[in-house]
């Protein structure tokens, strides 16, 4: 994998026989440089007349954009002009996500995609990615080759079945593929010819798009069980076939399809799931960057989880590996973790039937109702909620974690901001700024008493591009639970002092990319020790990746 995949005959080949001239390169959003082409590519390169005579440089057309986009007072529209922006010109695009990466990743990204992806057919303008939907069952292969870049290495895939925390959106799912292969472009510096977003369109048991005029989708309830795990099975078949080195990043797949296509391809292909795994790791980097404040070990806390999904369990089990490390049994781990779901404290015994994933955490304990009582008889040191549901940590529960804890842990995860178990400014107004706090969404600075707090935001941002390019460089085959472990170790060490000093317990993102290459370092050192990289590990592996990466600057193409 080179920083620029110039493969003899490929795309990207300056001077080959397929590179674009005249109106095909400006419309090649890999290669356009608009009105940065220099004289002499506009002259080789049949440009000269569609293209106004001056020659800018890609800072003045920063200017230009970054001012357009300034102009833009609402959210959705910031996204809408960024999205044609990508389709127009990467280099630009990634240009400016890059140099202003906190105000950026906010809208290609949670909470904004959220937005977009609820309006992705009112907003839709072209389409980016591969869509196939179940009628196209037994042409999976075929349809794969219509895609222009045989040398795919990221495939981010949904079937939109539970879009953050908005529930089933179908096939406008796809700003979720599309937003985070461009995050593992502009925060670990994959470069964009790899990356193939993908929507599985199996329908949608979400009505109201059924009767939507502007719906892309099928307009027909989800197939499920035999024909959809076939239909998943020959995808899955097509795309090693045709991506052999390629990473299939499952993302926002509803929890029973979820678990499963992980457990049943992890060890198969190179694949992870981020809704369960990057989630789960970002998670523990707070808790571990979070002991730096409030004291203890990681294997002494008790954590009490709102919500037994995929961000939950997954948290959790990754939790128990860690404290595993650090001596404690399984058993004990796990009895370290407790769940509030939909009925109730997760407990041995209650009334209907468990999750298969929830059944490692059903322990013995009398039926408790709420979240009140959960708090009251398991006497947590952190609370994490990834239940989706809004406002659920009330003034009494987090008044309660202060009473119980002199730094009480405070994680409200859902996505997006709506739908946020607390703001930031009530955990600290409510504990008297003594939590130690994160949130799946940002929220704005918090100011109490004279005091300053900067609320982390526990994005899994941090955490999957970092992953997927220590996976890739590696080309491991495998992405296993030691290189999440290892990314959120990673990511707390990266912690500042003077972050920890807001409050903050996740870098700043303005130091994404830096944060990325030291995590992919740390997870292809990772494959190297667990065996499952298939290229020699170079005497200096962070020198090695960092010059892989992708730099959004323009090349000479003559
Ligand atoms: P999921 O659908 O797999 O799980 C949701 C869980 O919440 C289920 O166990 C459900 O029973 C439970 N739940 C629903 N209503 C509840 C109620 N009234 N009381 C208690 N529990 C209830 O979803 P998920 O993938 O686990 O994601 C959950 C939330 O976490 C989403 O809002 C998502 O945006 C957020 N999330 C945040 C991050 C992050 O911040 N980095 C990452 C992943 C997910």
């Amino acid at each position: 994998m080179h920083t620029q995949p110039d493969h003899a005959g490929g795309l990207l080949a300056t001077g080959g026989p397929t590179f674009p001239r005249g109106v095909a390169l400006l419309a090649n959003s890999l290669l356009n440089k608009g009105t940065a082409f220099t004289e002499a590519e506009r002259d080789a390169l049949g440009l000269r007349g569609l293209l106004p005579p001056r020659v800018f440089t890609i800072e003045e057309q920063l200017f230009r954009v970054y001012g357009n986009f300034s102009r833009k007072t609402d959210p959705l529209e910031k996204y809408i002009f960024l999205t044609t922006l990508q389709n127009r010109n990467e280099t630009l695009f990634y240009r400016l996500v890059q140099e202003h990466a906190e105000e950026m990743i906010p809208i290609i990204y949670t909470p904004t995609v959220g937005q977009a992806c609820l309006e992705y057919g009112a907003i839709f303008r072209k389409p980016r990615g591969m869509f196939i939907s179940i009628r196209e069952r037994g042409r999976i292969a075929e349809i794969l080759r219509s895609w222009p870049i045989s040398d795919v290495r990221m495939i981010v895939v949904t079937d939109g079945e539970r879009i953050l925390g908005l529930g089933d959106l179908g096939a406008l799912g796809m700003g979720i593929p599309v937003g985070k292969l461009s995050l593992y472009t502009a925060c670990a510096g994959l470069h964009p010819y790899y990356t193939l977003p993908i929507t599985l369109d199996v329908g949608t048991d979400n009505l109201k798009l059924h009767e939507d005029p502007l719906y892309i989708g099928l307009k027909q309830k989800r197939v499920r069980g035999a024909e959809y795990d076939a239909f998943l099975a020959e995808f899955v078949d097509a795309v090693q076939k045709a991506y052999p080195k390629a990473l299939l990043q499952w993302e926002d797949f509803g929890n029973t399809n979820a678990f499963r296509l992980l457990h049943d391809y992890r060890e198969k292909i190179l694949s992870f799931n981020d809704d369960i795994q990057g989630t789960a790791s970002v998670a523990l980097a707070g808790i571990i960057a979070g002991l730096r404040l409030t004291g203890g070990k990681l294997s002494e806390q008790k954590l009490l989880f709102l919500g037994a999904g995929e961000a939950g369990t997954g948290i959790a089990d990754l939790f128990v590996a860690a404290a595993r490390k650090e001596g404690l049994s399984e058993a004990a781990a796990r009895a370290r973790c407790w769940f509030v779901d939909s009925q109730g404290l997760v407990v041995r015994g209650r009334p209907g039937k468990l999750a298969a994933h929830k059944e490692p955490y059903a322990h013995e304990h009398p039926v408790v109702a709420t979240l009140a009582e959960a708090v009251e008889a398991v006497k947590p040191t952190a609370l994490i909620g990834v239940s989706g549901q809004a406002r659920a940590f009330t003034q009494s529960i987090i008044t309660r974690m202060a009473a119980l804890n002199q730094r009480p842990i405070v994680f409200a995860l859902s996505n997006p901001t709506s739908k946020a178990e607390c703001t930031a400014e009530e955990a600290y107004r409510w504990s008297d700024g003594r939590v130690v706090f994160a949130s799946g969404s940002p929220f704005p600075t918090v100011t109490l008493n004279g005091r300053t707090f900067v609320p982390g935001q526990g994005n899994n941002v941090y955490i999957f591009p970092g992953v997927g390019l220590g996976a890739l460089v590696s080309e491991s085959t495998q992405v296993t639970d030691g290189m999440f472990l290892t990314a959120a170790e990673t990511l707390a060490s990266l912690v500042s002092e003077d972050d920890l000093a807001l409050g903050r317990i996740y870098p700043a993102l303005s130091k994404i990319r830096e944060v990325s290459l030291k995590i992919a370092t740390a997870v292809a050192a990772q494959a190297h020790r667990e065996g499952l990289a298939r290229v020699p590990r170079p005497a200096d592996l962070e020198g090695d990746i960092r010059s892989r990466m992708f730099e959004p600057v323009y090349r000479s193409y003559v």
